[in-house]
């Protein structure tokens, strides 16, 4: 199965992935990991990308998408691969359709798992860390026994800047903004399953499950 799976952060997109490679075995292709790996490996396309890395500019297209056509050129990837984090622009998918062409694959679904905005809001900034041992809470889904104070050593919970509304806000707004001609793009080639991730973990992973049955 060759799945591209998409989502909003706090949509869920981890512990899908997550429950798609315990079943299924597919291997799970991150962009981070590919670019590590590449990176450790040493590869040519690996060390081109660290020097943009290195120098905090981002890595060239034709880079990102070298380093992902080796990837996808590996044995593991012969059943099929799970992508997460590629493409991110529709320049990306076409490059992506030509390599998967050339290797004689075609993508068979683009997973993507549907949150509305108020949640995801509500998810991300409900974070709350102790200051103390790092531990993690949610003001809804996991809150402390006492509120502000960390249940395992007593010390204080504070929230990330990157939790804050207004941070949660914009991220949000900019993958939306970003994510929306890509989704455009895979809804015309037929690709495009939204999945409902506003349900309980397991209902999501069953309806996931569901559309990869038929492919195996
Ligand atoms: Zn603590």
């Amino acid at each position: 199965m060759n799945l591209v799976l998409m989502g909003l952060p706090g949509a869920g997109k981890g512990t899908q992935a997550d429950k798609i490679v315990e079943k299924y075995g597919t291997p799970h292709i991150s962009t981070g990991d590919m670019f590590r790996a590449a990176i450790s490996e040493g590869t040519e396309l690996g060390l081109k990308a660290k020097s943009f890395m290195d120098q905090g500019a981002l890595v060239p297209d034709e880079v990102t998408i070298g380093i992902v056509q080796e990837r996808l050129n590996k044995p593991d990837c012969e059943n099929g691969f799970l992508l997460d984090g590629f493409p991110r622009t529709v320049a990306q998918a076409e490059a992506l359709e030509a390599i998967l062409d050339e290797i004689g694959k075609k993508i068979d679904f683009v997973i993507n798992i549907q949150v509305d905005k108020e949640i995801l809001m509500e998810r991300l900034t409900g974070r709350r860390i102790c200051e103390n041992c790092g531990t993690a809470y949610h003001l809804v889904f996991n809150p402390p026994a006492v509120e502000g104070v960390c249940d395992r050593c007593g010390g204080k919970l504070y929230q990330r800047a990157d939790d804050n509304a207004e941070t949660v806000q914009n991220r949000l707004e900019v993958n939306l903004q970003q994510t929306q001609p890509l989704l455009d793009f895979y809804q015309g080639k037929g690709y495009l399953k939204n999945i409902n991730g506003q349900q309980h973990i397991d209902q999501v992973f069953a309806d996931i499950d569901s559309l990869l049955k038929g492919l195996v």
